[in-house]
Order: structure tokens, then C-alpha cells, then sequence
């Protein structure tokens, strides 16, 4: 049966992408992948990859007012129970961003003004990679649902890994403590949360481990460029030992990462002997033995 990590982080730019990316290396031929974080992909951008299969993502109902037959009547208006019906011009539009598809406004327009559409908000990518299979998926601009995508995602990787008896599914989470944030870290066996030494990196920290200990996911901490606040890593350290989350060590800022990256490379494809590789491969192997 295999197992889940996934990489987490409470805000953009820690390395957690970095990190994932180095990982697929280390656990070359065993794993599944995942970049589950579909609002600001980039995994794909450090993985060689070939995709194989695309689909479209069909996301939640919305509705929509014909204006040439729309009579200004109000119905629907006084109907809508997520005020996401507005008055324009004697007439009335649909806010995308408050409907939630409930379908109601269609059943009570007396003219047949409304339809409810289901769109396509994204897509969906089957990849390979030489580290194993890859499932990504690109958003529409405005495209809403990350979390459904998100699960489908977990889905595709879980049936591949079945098939191919893969031993891990690695999975590249979003920052932040949103939708799809709560559909990378459910039931998983283990979350990585990538910390920062810096006071809002403390506290993005502190609303991931909120919200993995809320789903009661067991959690270790690493922290990236470690050395650009030696006081704050110990103090990030201290709190992981006296609150029992398993801390895996430390990073230390590498020019050869941003170097790597400037190559579309992960760091240990191109500087597999740089001070951030050695370490990086120091705390893969520690969270393997923790799974
Ligand atoms: S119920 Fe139909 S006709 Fe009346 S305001 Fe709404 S869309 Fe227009
Ligand atoms: S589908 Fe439901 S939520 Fe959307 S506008 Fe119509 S009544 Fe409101």
C-alpha cells in the first residue's frame, strides 16, 4: 500500500516546490506525483515531463440571464438565496462569483430567461516523468473549484499508484489554508511543512501546522535558507520539540538553487554536491524513515 506526503507551506516562496521537485529525484522509479498547488502551478516548470493525456475539468453550475428575454419581472431576485442576483438597467444579471448553481432562479422565471451552466474551468494533465508519474492541472483565468480539482488530482495519482504498485504519492500542496490547501493534506500520512526564518514566515508556519493538526495529519518541519536567521530556526526548532512535531533539519541558502532554477532543473539535478543538496537529501531520507 503506498504512502502520502505532502509538502506544505503557510505562504508562496518558502522552497516547497524546491524541495518536492529534489525529492522526485531522490525517490526516483517509486513514486507518484502531484502538484496539487493548481492556482500557481510551477512544478511542471522544474520537472521534465512529456504529457500524455489531457481532460477537462468541469467545475461547479452557474447561471446565466438572458437580457433580450429577461422582463425585469424580480423574481429571481427576491428568490436567490446568496444574493448573487443584481439589478442593472431595469433588468438583472447574475454575479459568477456569489451563484452557487442552486438552480432556483431557472425554476421561478416566468419567460424561460435563465439557463444553469455547468463550464469548463481547467484542465487536467496525465504526465511522465523520469521520476515517475506526474498529474498537474492548469485553471482558466477566473476558474473557481481548486479544491475539487485538487481531489481529482489525489484521485488519478492514487488509481496510478495502485497500478503501478508505487510505494509513495508526493504532493506538492498549495500555501495558505484555502480549499485547495484542505483537499492536499486529507488523509495523508504525513505533512512536510516548509518554514521560514523570518516573523511572517513564523506565522504562516504556525497557520499550517493550524490547520494539519485540525486533521489530525501527523507533521514534520524543515526550515529553508535556515541560516539567514539562526535565532529564529532555534526558536522554530524548540517549539517543534515541545510540541511534538518531528523536525527533519535544516537548509541553508544556496545560490546554486536559484542557479538550478534559472535551468528549470531542480537543485540536485544540477549541483548534486551543493551545501542545499546535501541537506536536502539529509531530511528526505529522515521523513522517509517517518512515514
Ligand atoms: S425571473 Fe426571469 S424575467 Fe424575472 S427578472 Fe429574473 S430573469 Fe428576468
Ligand atoms: S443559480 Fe441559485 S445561486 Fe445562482 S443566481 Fe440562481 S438562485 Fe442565485
Amino acid at each position: 500500500m503506498y504512502k502520502q506526503l505532502t509538502i506544505m507551506s503557510g505562504k508562496g516562496g518558502t522552497g516547497k516546490t524546491t524541495l518536492t521537485a529534489s525529492f522526485c529525484r531522490l525517490a526516483q522509479g517509486r513514486i507518484v506525483i502531484v502538484d496539487a498547488d493548481v492556482d500557481a502551478a510551477n512544478l511542471h516548470i522544474l520537472l521534465e515531463h512529456k504529457i500524455e493525456k489531457s481532460e477537462e475539468f468541469i467545475g461547479g453550475a452557474i447561471a446565466y440571464i438572458d437580457p433580450e428575454q429577461c422582463t425585469g419581472c424580480g423574481e429571481c431576485f427576491q428568490r436567490c438565496q446568496f444574493d448573487a442576483i443584481r439589478a442593472l438597467n431595469g433588468k438583472y444579471i447574475v454575479s459568477e462569483r456569489e451563484c452557487e448553481g442552486c438552480g432556483v432562479c431557472e425554476l421561478v422565471c416566468p419567460v424561460d430567461a435563465v439557463t444553469v451552466k455547468k463550464e469548463s474551468v481547467g484542465k487536467l494533465f496525465h504526465s511522465i516523468t523520469p521520476y515517475g508519474r506526474f498529474f498537474h492541472a492548469q485553471l482558466y483565468p477566473g476558474g473557481e473549484s481548486s479544491g475539487q480539482v485538487v481531489t481529482l488530482l489525489r484521485e488519478r495519482a492514487e488509481d496510478a499508484a495502485v497500478a503501478e504498485h508505487k510505494e509513495l504519492i508526493l504532493i506538492d500542496g498549495p500555501p495558505g489554508i484555502g480549499c485547495a490547501a484542505v483537499a492536499s493534506l486529507t488523509g495523508v500520512t504525513k505533512v512536510l511543512v516548509v518554514a521560514e526564518p523570518t516573523v511572517s514566515g513564523w506565522h504562516d508556519m504556525l497557520r499550517a501546522i493550524s490547520l494539519a493538526d485540525f486533521f489530525r495529519v501527523g507533521i514534520c518541519v524543515c526550515v529553508n535558507r535556515a541560516d539567514i536567521n539562526p535565532e529564529l530556526t532555534s526558536q522554530i526548532e524548540q517549539f517543534c520539540r515541545e510540541n511534538q512535531y518531528q523536525f527533519l533539519g535544516t537548509i541553508p541558502q544556496d545560490d546554486s538553487v536559484i542557479k538550478a532554477q534559472l535551468k528549470a532543473q531542480s537543485v540536485l539535478d544540477v549541483y548534486p554536491d551543493s551545501p542545499a543538496s546535501r541537506a536536502i537529501e539529509n531530511i528526505f531520507n529522515a521523513v522517509i524513515q517517518e512515514l
